[in-house]
């Protein structure tokens, strides 16, 4: 399951089962190896998230764009 993830920083998107906990660290799609702390979970809940991990993001889109049934969807 893919979702975003704030934590060091930046807005990375994490391929996981479950959501990262405050402290664990976890590899990002980017690469990256980070571990949110509490203050990125505030952020979260306040509606300031930090920019996004456009590395991710491009990752993310590649993973999506091998499976069968988004590829028809995005003709
Ligand atoms: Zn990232």
């Amino acid at each position: 399951v893919k979702r975003w993830q704030q934590a060091g920083g930046k807005l990375h998107a994490v391929d996981a089962p479950h959501p990262p906990m405050p402290g664990d660290e976890f590899r990002a799609l980017c690469g990256d190896r980070v571990s949110p702390n509490r203050d990125d979970y505030d952020v979260i809940n306040r509606g300031a998230l930090r920019p996004t991990c456009w590395d991710c993001e491009r990752v993310w889109r590649e993973i999506e764009h091998m499976e069968p049934i988004d590829y028809e969807v995005s003709r």
